[in-house]
């Protein structure tokens, strides 16, 4: 569900781009998520906690797209400098970020080699070879991958880096219209995504000036931080023929024409997982929606000094149960005071806790804690399944409604430009370019674009006054 409609909700405090920033750096190191201290900047080494997280939005990517007929595939890290400057605005966009490889050995290449920063032009030179006929058509793609983007602003964890977990489909259709299907495939399976991520944003057509590099248009998908900052999680883009006639990929029609393609884009990355940690915390540490929690329910023995064993016997029990139900469970064994467990689970999100003990064993219940609300919930034995079933969707419907009314009341009208909010301002925009560029630099704001889905409402442009029915987004951004 996207969030469109400005309404006029009081916006919950903020917090502060400093105090933000800290606790960010802070949490992402606490709850064990990357490390940082690679000898690298803008390189961070994925942990074993951290990269669960992500692989399982990956197996989320990867069933939508292998759902809707898409392929995934695997290209070589490397592209040769003639193949990546065929297409003049793609360099443009993408020259000032790239890392070279100059040398293999001791020889100097005669073609230096560049480190993807995405791939379309190491795919599309074999997708000229791929395609001959309509019949090879649509053809959808996609891969899992890092690239390399030479940052040269502060890096941040998963949010701004310079090595990228990055996910991208690339497709080729016979014209534009089917090209236009494939980008409302892409919008479904967006929302489908954001349900499971927890994750609301909203979307909006870039203005011309920010499109991505050689796209005829570009679809930015962007979430609310605690900040009043937005956040691009993902960008979606119609290239039309952009690409395909530099890189000659071209099929033949049923009239033995050679016609090029047209092709879009879909581009996502581990900024997901720096929304979510972002979005969903508390004063504990972060809250991870069930659907990507590496451990969903974590089981807590409390020992006393009556019959110890039976405890441990139960919870090692119990550990079973709830794996062989499907759950990612994780029995804390640790000698420490449940206190200091409780504590140390609640940091890393663990979405769901279970207190078992020798007085809990008598009466035949467990304890179960949701970790959003603090909620504890006695289940009787029988109910155990059913319970755990219902808190953890509780988990991710209440996570997902209270970042959708964040986001909502984030949006709010602006009528001048001094008079701008922190959050998403709606405004309204003659079109023009000069305004455009006006309205960010008097703002300090982004112009995020036009947002998809609205339709046109009555009123003058910010800037200039010029009656006009089209409407624009503007917010700081990451
Ligand atoms: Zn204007």
């Amino acid at each position: 569900m996207t969030m469109q409609n400005p309404v006029t909700v009081e916006m919950s405090p903020m917090r502060s781009q400093d105090e933000f920033s800290d606790w960010y750096l802070d949490i992402v190191e606490k709850a064990g998520l990357a490390d940082k201290r690679y000898p690298i900047k803008g390189m961070n080494v994925w942990t074993g906690y951290g990269w669960k997280a992500m692989r399982l939005i990956d197996t989320f990517f990867r069933e939508e797209f292998d759902g809707t007929g898409h392929d995934e595939v695997c290209f070589p890290l490397l592209i040769p400098q003639n193949e990546f400057q065929k297409e003049a605005d793609h360099i443009k966009g993408f020259g000032a970020e790239v890392y070279w490889v100059t040398h293999a050995g001791e020889n100097k290449l005669d073609i230096p080699l560049l480190l993807r920063p995405t791939s379309e032009t190491a795919m599309y030179p074999i997708f000229s070879l791929w395609i001959r006929s309509h019949a090879d058509l649509p053809l959808k793609t996609y891969q899992i991958v890092n690239v390399f983007r030479y940052e040269t602003k502060q890096t941040r964890a998963f949010i701004r880096m310079r090595e990228i977990h990055f996910f991208e489909a690339h497709t080729c259709h016979r014209d534009f219209e089917d090209a236009e299907k494939q980008i409302k495939e892409d919008l479904d399976i967006m929302a489908r995504l954001a349900k499971r991520l927890c994750l609301p944003y909203v979307l909006c057509k870039r203005p011309e000036w920010d499109k991505f590099a050689g796209a005829f248009y570009t679809i930015g998908i962007d979430s609310m931080m605690p900040t009043g900052r937005t956040l691009q999680m993902g960008s979606i883009h119609q290239y039309r023929e952009n690409f395909s006639k530099p890189y000659g990929i071209t099929y033949e029609n049923e009239s033995g024409e050679h016609v090029h393609v047209h092709q879009t884009t879909y581009g996502m990355s581990e900024r997901i997982l720096g929304a979510l940690i972002s979005i969903h915390n508390d004063e504990k540490g972060i809250i991870l929606p069930p659907d990507i929690a590496p451990i969903q329910i974590v089981i807590i023995p409390i020992i006393s000094k009556t019959e110890p064993e039976k405890v441990t016997a139960a919870c090692e029990e119990l550990t079973v149960t709830l794996k062989t139900a499907g759950y990612r469970v994780h029995y804390d064994n640790r000698d420490l005071r449940p206190g200091n467990k409780f504590f140390d689970w609640e940091l890393k999100g663990v979405p769901l806790r279970i207190e078992l003990g020798a007085r809990d064993l008598q009466n035949g219940i467990v304890t179960l804690a949701r970790r959003d609300t603090g909620e504890r919930i006695q289940l009787a034995k029988g109910r155990l399944l059913e319970g755990i079933k219902e808190a953890v969707s509780g988990i991710q419907t209440s996570l997902y409604s209270k970042a959708s009314d964040t986001l909502r009341s984030s949006i709010q009208p602006a009528t001048v430009l001094t008079e701008t909010k922190p959050g998403i301002n709606v405004m309204h925009w003659c079109g023009n370019e000069e305004c455009g560029h006006r309205i960010e630099e008097a703002t300090d704001m982004a112009v995020l674009g036009e947002p998809v889905g609205v339709g046109p409402t009555d009123g003058k442009c910010i800037v200039c006054g010029k009656e006009t029915g089209k409407t624009i987004y503007a917010a700081k951004t990451y």
